[in-house]
């Protein structure tokens, strides 16, 4: 019998988990550990943020995973000691032939002074229900997305957000001043200034300032400080700085960067056995520009590094290999969605492109979430 353990139970820990399930052999005993109960998309806050639908209707019990033969462990994670292939989880030590590490990016609202009092942070879960109301009481005559920090999670989310939040304050005819400002010099940069320009002029036809290269250093009650100045806002809602958890800066995974380092190609870390996968490692493309950290690049990265394990344990050769392919979602309004997508590994420089707005690619955003809870957790 072998023992894999995957750490972390969102895209990647879960993708990982159901692969290895449906190929391992009975016997073999695959654990999954988080410090959360459920799981959820990340779309599915900016949905319930703007009334379109709640966070209850996509969340999903992860001990629905003990069903599926994958024992699921319900605690923190905190301690990882990647040579003896172990884990201290809720106290006890676990020993495993593999580890997945899917643990995530954590955000660090408390790099901005500020921040923490004076602004929401939309990326976390819990503060949806509060963001939602501010929304919906709104009475100010600003309203700020603020992105602190590169790299973040889903990179057309504040876009989307932004967006979608026009349509919700035309819904209830009101006009308000909306600003979008981001530290970096155009709103995807993965995409090149093209394709950024259709982005960039949608927010403006749509009344929205896009304000780049605006760096914050802190917020102050109703206005958030530059280098260069200060901007004011009523409301704001914000991206806080993104880091590795505790428990991998501890663990000597980084090397002194900011991520965890991987082969690309193969997903494993410097130590045997041990993968890493999806927002908490740094791929850096052939122009030099960090993958964007997104579900669907987790789950192709936990697909290979599952299948690298299975190889080895069959004592085959692994030739699996991530390739960085794949696309985003960025839901438009009035129905429609966009798709950022192409081959983001792509030699010498990345190939991905911004489709046209489409009902179709909204469809597809509403499948691709109802397709993993369905083979995941349901
Ligand atoms: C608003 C928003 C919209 C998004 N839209 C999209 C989209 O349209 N398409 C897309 O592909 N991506 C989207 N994303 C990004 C996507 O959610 C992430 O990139 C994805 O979740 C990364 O998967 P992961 O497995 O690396 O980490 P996660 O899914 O974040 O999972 C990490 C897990 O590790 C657990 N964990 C962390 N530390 C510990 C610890 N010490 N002990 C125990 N458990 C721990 C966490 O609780 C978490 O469940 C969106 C994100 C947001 C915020």
């Amino acid at each position: 019998m072998r023992r894999v353990l995957i750490l972390g139970g969102g895209f990647g820990g879960l993708a990982a988990a159901h692969h290895l399930r449906a190929k391992l052999d009975h016997k073999d005993e695959i654990i999954l550990a988080d410090q959360r109960a459920h799981f959820m998309v990340g779309f599915r806050q900016t949905w319930a943020l703007v009334g379109a639908s709640t966070m209850d209707e996509g969340l999903r019990p992860l001990a629905a995973l003990e069903r599926k033969g994958i024992h699921f462990i319900h605690a923190p994670i905190t301690q990882l000691d990647p040579d003896a292939r172990a884990a201290t989880i809720d106290g006890k030590s676990f020993q495993a032939d593999a580890i997945i590490i899917a643990l995530g990016a954590e955000l660090a609202s408390e790099k901005i002074p500020g921040f923490a009092s004076h602004a929401i942070n939309f990326y976390d879960r819990v503060n949806i229900p509060r963001a939602a109301d501010a929304l919906r009481d709104f009475t100010g005559a600003r309203l700020a997305i603020g992105i602190f920090g590169a790299p973040y999670k889903c990179p057309p989310a504040p876009y989307e957000l932004a967006l979608l939040t026009r349509d919700f304050f035309a819904r209830q005819g009101k006009a308000i001043e909306m600003d979008v400002f981001t530290p970096q010099p155009m709103s995807l940069p993965v995409l090149g200034q093209a394709s950024c320009s259709v982005i960039e002029n949608r927010l403006s036809a749509s009344g929205i300032n896009f304000m780049p290269n605006l760096k914050a250093a802190s917020v102050e009650k109703n206005a958030v400080v530059f280098a260069n100045g200060k901007r004011e806002f009523d409301l704001l809602l914000g991206v806080p700085p993104h880091r590795v958890p505790a428990v991998i800066a501890q663990s000597g995974l980084t090397n002194g960067g900011d991520w965890i380092k991987i082969n690309p190609r193969t997903t494993e870390t410097k130590f045997a056995n041990v993968y890493a996968v999806g927002d908490v490692v740094e791929i850096l493309t052939a122009n030099g520009k960090p993958l964007p950290k997104a579900g669907v690049f987790a789950e192709a990265m936990a697909r290979v590094a599952a299948e690298r394990i299975i190889a080895t344990f069959e004592n085959r050769m692994p030739t699996a290999q991530f390739d960085g392919a794949g696309g985003c979602f960025l839901e438009v309004g009035n129905g429609e969605a966009m798709m950022v997508q192409g081959e983001f590994l792509a030699e010498p420089a990345p190939r991905v492109s911004l489709t046209d707005p489409s009902e179709k690619y909204l469809a597809d955003k509403r499948a691709f979430e109802a397709e993993r809870l369905r083979a995941w957790l349901e």
